[in-house]
């Protein structure tokens, strides 16, 4: 998600300079210490360029204070690069090529003493790629903030269950505390303790079992893989890769229908934004794809598919407790950090994902023996891009993608019109910008690896313990400390909970906070 605020660089530099009356370079010194950038994209489009021509007839005389800005600027980079005319032109925030424009995350990078990404590699991309000439000015400035998720909210309060029976070995200090979960590495051989973290993942798949019987009307299987891929629905977080895996299975199904495979009930759910053609017709596939498998009597309860509506943090609340796999497929290189991922480790899911964002740190954490990594790393997507990608050469070689993308392109998923999803196969084998028949092979081989591990229920759930106990990382607590000392220059307060007295207010789920309002 994205949080630029870079108006506040140039309106900062208006009150202390227009209304406060101050000289340029002490307003200037004020605006730097006390503003600091967190970039959280890289992807281009997302990146803001506000046209000059909005500026002039909106905020003029911020506008000017952007220009001069600017010129302070580049005096500044030919000072420390004489003759460098080019650097000069990549590193100005006025864009000239085409409609003029501003480069509002350069100024957030000029105005600020500090500059961060989200996750260990999305911080080295900003500084190799993204803002490599800014980092060769301002080297000082950069840093790493490892994005982190609330374990009050993530496990606490969503998964009383896994909640008790942790507290029963470790006691309640993880609560604030969240790397106090390592000790839980000690039980992965207890045999009991195993037991009992899969009883509370059964009670869990069981509640959203009910929930989707009565929300969908959809029968799954609760002893079946619950396979879950919920976030906003994007080309790069790749939901199409997923439902290439979902008709890799119907197909083999079809083809041999006594075939014995490890059920699986895939959900797939996340918002499209308005005008985003192709996010809207991805999630027509998916329920496409789902009315076609969930009503063919030969699949029987072997696979199921379910578009989970209305995506939001209560309904996560529901679903990530009851996860066994977490999928987290993004092209290497593209999901700054992601938060989700994080949720699904700290309630005992496994994840199915790529060398991407915070999956890096996760698998750093908890070893690479208890995750399912596949596809490309982000240097392979580079040299790919440079060298010259062709999707059409895995069209054309892979006979089971090749026909699950004539079954997209030939109506067999839309029979009401053929056409339906024509732009979903031209994307894919004409462009694939985030590719997905690249890694295609390798998610599949990967996804059969996960069917051969569930099928050890011991073995899975000693993965889910090395999962929670490795989570320690991830708290938001330890990234809050780590901006307020590295950062904002400040000492971060305890953590305290509400005393039982004062009420559980701000633990109670969301929908009933909702309903209060
Ligand atoms: C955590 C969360 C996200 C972020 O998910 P990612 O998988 O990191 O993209 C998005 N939406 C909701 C409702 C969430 O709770």
């Amino acid at each position: 998600m994205t949080h630029i605020r870079p108006w506040r660089y140039h309106e900062l530099m208006r009150i202390l300079v227009d209304i406060e009356g101050l000289p340029w370079d002490k307003a200037w010194t004020i605006t730097v210490n006390t503003c600091a950038y967190t970039n959280h994209t890289v992807l281009p489009e997302a990146l803001e360029r506000w046209p000059t021509h909005l500026l002039e007839r909106l905020l003029p005389r911020h506008l000017e204070i952007m220009y001069y800005i600017n010129h302070r600027f580049l005096e500044e980079v030919s000072k420390k690069f004489p003759g460098d005319s080019d650097r000069m032109r990549r590193m100005s925030i006025v864009e000239e090529d085409g409609e003029k424009k501003i480069n509002m995350a350069y100024l957030c990078i000029i105005g600020s003493h500090a500059v961060n990404g989200v996750a260990a590699i999305h911080s080295n991309i900003i500084k190799t790629d993204t803002f490599r000439d800014f980092y060769e000015m301002y080297p000082d400035r950069f840093q790493n903030k490892t994005n982190g998720i609330t374990p009050r909210r993530w496990l606490l309060l969503c998964n009383p269950g896994l909640s008790d029976i942790i507290a029963d070995k470790i006691g309640e200090d993880w609560v604030t505390d969240l790397y106090q979960l390592q000790q839980l590495k000690q039980f992965a051989d207890d045999e009991q303790f195993l037991r009992n973290i899969m009883k509370v993942k059964q009670e869990n798949k069981m509640r959203l079992a009910t929930y989707i019987q009565q929300e969908y009307n959809v029968t799954v299987n609760s002893s079946s893989i619950f396979d879950i891929h919920v976030k906003r629905i994007h080309e790069y977080k790749r939901q199409l890769l997923n439902i290439l895996h979902v008709i890799t299975m119907y197909n083999r199904i079809k083809k041999n229908p006594s075939i014995q495979l490890v059920p699986r009930t895939v959900m797939i759910g996340g918002k499209a934004a308005p005008g985003y053609h192709m996010a809207k017709l991805i999630i027509k596939l998916v329920n496409n794809v789902a009315n076609v498998i969930n009503n063919d009597p030969i699949v029987g309860d072997r696979l199921k598919v379910v578009f989970l509506e209305n995506y939001r943090v209560s309904l996560a609340e529901k679903i990530i407790p009851a996860a066994d796999l977490s999928e987290q497929i993004s092209t290497a290189g593209t999901e700054a950090s992601g938060t989700g991922n994080m949720k699904f480790m700290l309630n005992g899911a496994l994840t199915i994902g790529t060398l991407d964002g915070a999956n890096v740190e996760m698998t750093e954490e908890m070893g690479d023996e208890n995750i399912f990594i596949f596809g490309m790393k982000v240097d392979e997507v580079e040299e790919t891009k440079r060298s010259g990608y062709n999707a059409q050469q895995y069209y054309e070689s892979n006979s089971d993608l090749h026909q699950i993308l004539d079954q997209i392109n030939n109506g067999y998923f839309s029979p009401e019109d053929a056409n339906l999803f024509k732009d979903i196969y031209n994307s894919l084998v004409y462009t694939d910008r985030f590719m997905l028949l690249k890694d295609y092979e390798d998610y599949i081989k990967c996804q059969d690896r996960v069917s051969e591990a569930f099928k050890n229920p011991l073995e899975w759930a000693k993965m889910c313990v090395h999962n929670i106990a490795s989570s320690g990382k991830f708290s938001s607590d330890r990234t809050i400390k780590e901006y307020a000392r590295q950062i904002w220059g400040v000492e971060p307060n305890e953590i305290k909970l509400p005393a039982p007295h004062e009420g559980l207010d701000s633990f109670q789920d969301t929908d009933k906070k909702d309903e209060k309002k």
